[in-house]
């Protein structure tokens, strides 16, 4: 007759089955919110096994029954150290290693084991001798343990031994937040280790395993802790990534400004890096002082931009705050925005330049133009503006094709700018129209530099095709005293002097006019010819 306690038991540990397939269950159905999930699914269902095979044992009462339930435990029992190993692994990060391959090396000797139990009466390696003895109404086995008993006994408590070592490093190490799961952790772990140890120095009661309904709460409290870390253990993981592979380099100092990370930009940069040293102890590849050293200042956010050979750099410098403001170090960011000034040189080229002669374009001409007066009050007393226009463009264009009258613009700008002082404008206006603006020049002075232009085109040949080319322009000059609003008087003096450029095309070409004016004619100036 059964005793009430065995039955109890079975009842227990049935139960314990049940819910550890439910557990397994859980961790199936949750197996993609993180690896360590899957891996505990499995534990699960190995502790099932274990449970349901131990339940079953306790109910049979021939020896083969008992022997066929043992063997059927050896299913579960032996790979959930190996689980539990690996989900500590993964809990904790250390699962880089983890594949197919590695997998079969955790299981190899679980497998081993179950092949020995299974075949134990052709070898005996497992158990040397097996009886059966009563105990309290159920037929337990008594035998006495084989080799491999011992390497399986060893391999199971390894395991767990080496999960908890893991579990209490990785604590002392990172000094986590998530300290209770770790201690969760850690005692899912103990609690089969120091239950069979109990268990086999028989201080369990009647003599039956324990372990796997000790199991079942290691199973729940697993659960508890893989889910409440699971989007925290993701975390700490990704930023090491977005760390490693960050297109900026970083370094991260401490208080006494040393190194206490980087990333692989960073050293590829400054070769020099190491964790621990001082960063002003730290030269560049080429001996100079980092650009930097200086600006790292504990209150404030640094912004400078490091010009190194070809490249631009431009370095964040910003205190490190923890959650209660209070600064613990500094982060370094460089990024290189070679790519991004060249981008704006050519945008500022575009906008300001014409793009075949490579001076100021009209626009921004007239803004420079604008600002040279502004900023001069020689400028606002007087000053003289310049237009002239090739004479017969369109004939070189005609005869010797497209790209020789581009050249002829070219070659045109390069004498203009062989005759300009450092404070005259120089801009295209339009098609073969060129501008000039002269600050704090009179409309004689203006006109005498009008002259020379003129002068220097018409004697400078011009080669396409072995052609000498005689290129000449007309030229109007206008200027306009007591500026007081600069933008408005260029208006007047570009509108003028393109009257007096149209009387000089009139005219003949070739040649100098400047303005009709009621104020300079009274002074004795008309139009100066040629
Ligand atoms: P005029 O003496 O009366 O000024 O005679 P022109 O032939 O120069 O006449 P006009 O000023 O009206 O013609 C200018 C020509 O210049 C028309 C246009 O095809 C040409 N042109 C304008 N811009 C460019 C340019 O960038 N490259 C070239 N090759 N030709 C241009
Ligand atoms: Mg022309
Ligand atoms: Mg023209």
């Amino acid at each position: 007759m059964m005793d009430q306690i065995i039955l109890t038991y079975i009842v227990i540990m049935a139960t314990g089955g049940v819910l550890q397939l439910v557990l397994a269950f859980i961790g199936y159905t949750n197996r993609h919110v993180f690896a360590g999930t899957q891996t505990f699914a499995w534990l699960s269902l190995f502790s099932a096994i274990y449970a349901f095979g131990h339940a079953l044992e306790l109910t049979s009462t021939t020896g083969e029954g008992v022997m066929f339930w043992v063997v059927f435990q050896y299913l579960g029992m032996p790979f959930s150290a190996p689980a539990t190993l690996i989900l500590v692994l993964q809990y904790i990060g250390l699962d880089k290693h983890i594949n197919k391959k590695t997998l079969f090396l955790y299981y190899l000797i679980p497998l081993l084991t179950f092949l020995f139990i299974s075949t134990n009466n052709y070898h005996h390696l497992f158990y040397k001798h097996v009886n059966f003895v009563q105990n309290h109404g159920a037929l337990l086995l008594d035998m006495t343990v084989g080799q491999w008993y011992v390497v399986h006994g060893s391999y199971t408590f390894g395991t767990l031994f080496v999960a908890a070592l893991f579990l209490i490093w990785y604590w002392i190490k990172t000094k986590t937040k998530h300290w209770k799961q770790i201690l969760t952790l850690l005692i899912g772990v103990l609690l089969p280790i120091t239950t069979s140890l109990l268990y086999l120095i028989g201080m369990t009661p009647y003599s039956i395993d324990p372990v796997p309904i000790v199991m079942c709460i290691t199973g729940l409290l697993y659960l508890w802790a893989i889910m409440s870390t699971h989007m925290l253990t993701v975390a700490p993981v990704a930023k090491d990534y977005l760390f490693e592979s960050m297109r900026d380099a970083v370094i991260v100092l401490d208080l006494s400004k040393k190194v206490v990370e980087y990333n692989p930009l960073a050293s590829q940069l400054f070769p020099a890096l190491k964790n621990g040293k001082r960063i002003d102890d730290i030269m560049m590849y080429n001996g100079d002082i980092l650009p930097f050293h200086n600006s790292v200042n504990e209150n404030s956010v640094n912004e400078l931009e490091w010009k190194d050979r070809d490249k631009y750099y431009q370095i964040r410098i910003s205190p490190i705050h923890k959650r209660n403001h209070i600064v613990v170090g500094t982060a370094i960011v460089i990024n290189d925005i070679t790519e991004l000034k060249q981008v704006q040189k050519q945008l500022r080229e575009l906008a300001y330049n014409d793009g075949l002669t490579k001076i100021y374009n009209r626009t921004y001409f007239m803004e420079k133009s604008k600002q040279a007066i502004m900023k001069d009050s020689q400028a606002q007393d007087c000053t003289s503006l310049l237009l002239f226009d090739v004479d017969h463009f369109k004939r070189i264009n005609d005869t010797y094709g497209h790209f020789a009258g581009d050249d002829a613009l070219r070659h045109i700008v390069s004498v203009t700018q062989g005759l300009l002082e450092k404070d005259m404008l120089f801009g295209r206006y339009g098609g073969e129209e060129f501008v000039l603006l002269l600050p704090g020049y009179s409309l004689e002075s203006a006109a005498e530099v009008a002259a020379r232009i003129r002068a220097k085109l018409e004697v400078s040949s011009f080669y396409s095709k072995g052609d000498a080319l005689t290129i000449t322009a007309s030229f109007g000059v206008a200027a306009k005293r007591n500026i007081s609003n600069p933008e408005e008087a260029l208006s007047v003096l570009a509108e003028k002097a393109d009257l007096a450029l149209y009387e000089a095309k009139r005219n003949g070409r070739n040649r100098v006019y400047i303005e009709i004016n009621k104020e300079f004619r009274e002074q004795g100036y008309i139009y100066s010819v040629k």
